[in-house]
């Protein structure tokens, strides 16, 4: 079982060049269909590197829009839209975070005293229950680190209604092994399906959905079909999003973090770099195969930066930023924003400060204006970057 992703922006590009004319007709007919994971897949998986920000949204969006117009490429651009979207949607509601954690440090403890839930628990993990795709499933993900969406609908739903298991506990056996593991696309999506996220609609995984769109490789019984949807007392209270801030003139540290490496993109007004630093704040209990590939794009980036601004770049360490003002892109919610140095200026994007504040709500909100931000696109005002920086983006 292998997929394997070099976690570079120069294997990024070449990836998006080779899957592109697959985000069309295709992705739009067979993107609900997991084939395997000795198959390629149905959908792009340009994940891992969206994550990061070895890509940006809008430039795989304007790439796919390039190749087949929006009417065709419409379903795949508003899949990236539900990524940016759900970045939102944790800013906005910040709580959810903390939250889960306290949730699965609890859910844990609870593990210790209850050896019923815990052998459940220990054979989900290690691909023991019995439910074969189920176990299939857990194994691809340790193996690979990568599942098919439909795939981590189907898991996270026997997970919480069939085997019971407590949802934030099921959302870090993600975190844990994902290469594109992140906060607000995995927390959010387990409480979608648990009923949380909408709250009373929860996601139920059936048998013949799983057959049908597994090519027939699987036809699981004894699912539980037709379960209530979880609730909680104290949903977690929105805020608006915090105002971002201007980079100062003259000369700066620039840090980077695992949410934005693209830092030739970033806008940084009249500064002038002169230091950069690199800040690895991996997922809580990621393993060492997504540890290695956190370690490969900040690798990759820091040596792009260096070259790009033409200064020293290494991961941070005692003194880097030289007394230096210190700059960094907008950390979201999450290890890297936990892990900033205070005082720091955060810098955002256009495209994350079009979108948040849009994404209190439902997914509708931000859907409104996807024609709008699509426009603006094409005009330029969230260009993926000037005329310099096309020249020298590989
Ligand atoms: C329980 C569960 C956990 C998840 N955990 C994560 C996670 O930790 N990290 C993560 O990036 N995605 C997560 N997702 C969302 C989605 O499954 C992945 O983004 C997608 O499978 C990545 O494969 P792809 O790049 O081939 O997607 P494509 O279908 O090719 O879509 C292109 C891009 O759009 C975005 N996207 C697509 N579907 C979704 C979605 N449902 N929600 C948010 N963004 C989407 C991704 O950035 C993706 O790379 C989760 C979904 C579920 C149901």
């Amino acid at each position: 079982m292998e997929r394997s992703f070099t976690l570079t922006r120069a294997a990024a590009l070449d990836h998006l060049s080779a899957i592109v004319l697959r985000t069309g007709h295709a992705y739009a007919a067979h993107r609900n269909t997991d084939r395997g994971p000795d198959m390629e897949p149905t959908t792009t998986a340009l994940s891992p590197y969206l994550r990061r920000r070895l890509l940006l949204e809008q430039e795989v969006i304007a790439a796919s829009l390039a190749a087949h117009g929006p009417g065709t490429a419409g379903k795949f651009v508003d899949e990236v839209f539900w990524r940016a979207y759900f970045k939102g949607y944790l800013e906005t509601h910040p709580k959810i975070w903390p939250d889960y954690l306290d949730l699965v440090a609890r859910d844990h403890n609870n593990l210790a005293t209850s050896s019923g839930q815990r052998r459940v628990f220990e054979d989900a993990v290690s691909g023991r229950t019995g439910i074969e795709c189920f176990d299939d499933w857990a194994i691809e993900l340790v193996e690979t680190g990568w599942l098919h969406n439909h795939t981590r609908m189907w898991f996270a739903s026997i997970w919480i209604f069939t085997l019971r298991l407590p949802w934030a506990l099921g959302a870090e056996f993600f975190l844990r092994h994902l290469i594109d593991g992140d906060p607000a696309s995995n927390t959010l999506s387990w409480r979608w399906v648990a009923g949380l996220h909408t709250r009373g609609k929860n996601y139920a995984a059936r048998a013949d959905n799983i057959q049908r769109y597994t090519d027939d490789r699987y036809s699981p019984t004894g699912l539980d079909e037709d379960p209530a949807a979880l609730e909680e007392s104290h949903p977690a209270p929105v805020r608006p999003i915090p105002a971002a801030d201007a980079a100062p003139a003259g000369d700066v540290a620039l840090l980077l973090h695992l949410d934005d490496l693209n830092p030739e993109t970033l806008p940084l007004g009249r500064a002038r770099v002169t230091r950069i630093g690199g800040l690895l704040a991996h997922a809580p209990a990621a393993v060492e195969l997504v540890h290695r590939a956190d370690e490969a794009a900040m690798a990759d980036a820091l040596s792009r930066a260096a070259e790009y601004f033409g200064c020293p770049a290494s991961p941070v360490t005692e003194g880097w930023a030289d007394g230096l003002p210190i700059v960094t892109a907008w950390a979201p919610v999450g290890p890297s924003a936990d892990a900033l140095p205070t005082g720091c200026t955060r810098v955002r994007r256009e495209w994350d400060e079009r979108i948040w504040p849009r994404s209190t709500r439902g997914y509708f909100q931000v859907k409104a204006v996807i024609p709008e931000i699509l426009r603006d696109c094409s005009t330029g005002l969230v260009a993926i970057g000037d005329e310099e920086f096309s020249a020298k983006r590989r």
